[in-house]
């Protein structure tokens, strides 16, 4: 019999998304894949009813709808200050999934390699993989998961073609400041080298913290890759709608990879999100708030149940240290957890490169009612700590 691919031998399936299979089966609560159990703004959900009625239900144009397009660059210019052509410089994609992908895929040829800094969200080494080229690593160190300039050096005189930059962080809660962005941009020029950012997080970010972006930095726009979503800010995961910002010579070569690998994120979801795409700047102030007061809610049930964490700066998820409870071994605590206790997280040995296996992931986008029921059981590893 023929064998496939040897390239799927080099990453596993998502644990992330086995872990909310795991939680469905025991009926946990689950705090590991992140994804909200609130609903979308209510004008949002009335914009997909009158879509479903009105169309349209056929393609889209396979880079993104126009009006969709042209709200996109809209809203990115306001908050990044940098101009978006909506004709030249924008790819919408089925989620920042395929953005991912299809970024990945259009800078690398195989060999290529691809700097990622460690923990990472689990796709990053799944897309190079599957663009033939290859990961190398750069340690973010805890508490606040930044990096060592030399080590970051030395990855960049290996030559690599792209790196990739999640800001705000996944799994960390990382938010990357303007010294950090500014030399990392200091390096890829250096070293002509691609920024593949995932700013999906880009207004989820506490203060003080402020989230800066890459592409805007003087220099860095005909570099960067931005991919981007709109599952987290407008609470729509199931939606899969993202997009890819670049300049034009990038977004040629990523429309192409998207046009063979999807043709094109869902009409009449795209006819619907450009209301959201023009929600006023109160929005997206409220939005802060909201995961604000979630963070702090999820963050005191930590502090009661005894359990050590790095506090987030930005994203919605937590790093939760297990050693003290005497685990050595995040994968089984994260089985025990769902089976025993009742609550899901990700083992965080899927993030890292490292054999780090002393922590678990959490995310707290989840209504209050949510978290004080994981919070309330969470009480239970109290007596062991
Ligand atoms: N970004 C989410 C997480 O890290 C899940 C994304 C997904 O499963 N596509 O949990």
């Amino acid at each position: 019999m023929p064998q496939t691919s040897d390239r799927l031998g080099k990453f596993t399936e998502s644990v992330i998304r086995s872990m909310t299979r795991l939680s469905n089966k025991y009926g946990a609560v689950n705090l590991s894949q992140g994804f909200p159990d609130f609903d979308p703004p209510e004008p949002l959900l009335k914009a997909l009813e009158k879509a479903a009625l009105k169309g349209p239900h056929q393609y889209a144009v396979t880079w993104g709808a126009e009006n969709f397009r042209k709200a996109l660059a809209l809203k990115h210019q306001k908050f990044s200050g940098t101009a978006i052509n909506p004709e030249t410089n924008i790819v919408v994609t089925c989620g920042s999934t395929e953005a991912m992908m299809a970024a990945m895929m259009a800078a690398c040829n195989p060999g290529d390699k691809v700097i990622v800094f460690s923990p990472f969200y689990e796709n990053y080494v799944a897309d190079a993989v599957l663009s033939g080229a290859e990961a190398i690593y750069v340690p973010l160190y805890p508490p606040d998961f930044g990096f060592d300039r030399e080590e970051l050096k030395r990855a960049f005189r290996k030559g690599p073609k792209a790196i990739v930059l999640c800001n705000p962080s996944n799994p960390t809660g990382k938010v990357f400041n303007k010294e950090e962005l500014e030399y990392i941009a200091s390096l890829a020029m250096e070293y002509d080298t691609f920024v593949i950012t995932d700013e999906v997080y880009e207004h989820i970010v506490y203060e003080p913290n402020n989230h800066l972006y890459m592409s805007a930095l003087p220099g860095m726009f005909e570099r960067t890759i931005v991919c981007g979503s709109l599952s987290k800010t407008y609470a729509i995961t199931g939606w899969r709608l993202g997009y890819i910002l670049a300049s034009e010579k990038i977004i040629n070569a990523a429309r192409k990879v998207h046009d063979f690998l999807t043709v094109g994120a869902a009409a009449p979801l795209q006819e619907a999100a450009v209301t959201a795409l023009g929600f006023p700047e109160s929005y997206y102030g409220e939005l802060k708030a909201k995961y604000t007061g979630l963070r702090d809610i999820f963050l005191g049930h930590l502090d009661r149940a005894g359990l050590k964490y790095s506090k987030p700066q930005g994203a919605y998820y937590v790093l939760v240290d297990i050693e003290p409870l005497g685990w050595k071994d995040d994968v089984k605590f994260s089985e025990w957890l769902v089976k025993e206790i009742g609550v899901a997280g990700v083992p965080g040995s899927s993030f890292f490169h490292e054999p780090v296996k002393n922590l678990i992931r959490f995310h707290f986008a989840k209504k209050r009612e949510t978290l004080d029921e994981a919070g309330n059981k969470l009480m239970k590893l109290k007596s062991i700590a």
